[in-house]
């Protein structure tokens, strides 16, 4: 949904330390993907944990975005139905309506 992409622009607009941050996380999560897991496996407690920081900054910039994405969506809804309301209320009187 386009409110939730803008949320994601307007979060990192808002703060360039944070838009740093969030490229390290995907540079940590695409270094530990990209791998080899095999590889991995014995150290992958400290491999989890290395990821646990940049993990965490993704969630929040999505709880961000959803939370804004879940404002919006109430507010065309109410819109919606407000409309909704409002043709009912006039195609009251209407003349379709008197068969
Ligand atoms: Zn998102």
């Amino acid at each position: 949904m386009l409110a939730h992409e803008l949320a994601h622009a307007e979060y990192f607009l808002d703060s360039p330390e944070r838009l740093a941050q969030v490229e390290a996380a995907q540079g940590a999560i695409e270094a530990f993907r990209s791998g080899n897991r095999r590889a991995i496996k014995p150290v992958y407690q400290n491999v989890r944990r290395r990821l646990r920081e940049p993990l965490a900054v993704l969630a929040a910039t999505e709880a961000h975005a959803e939370s804004v994405e879940a404002i919006v969506l109430r507010e065309l809804t109410k819109e919606r139905q407000s409309q909704t309301a409002m043709l009912r209320a006039s195609a009251g009187g209407d003349a379709r309506e008197r068969r």
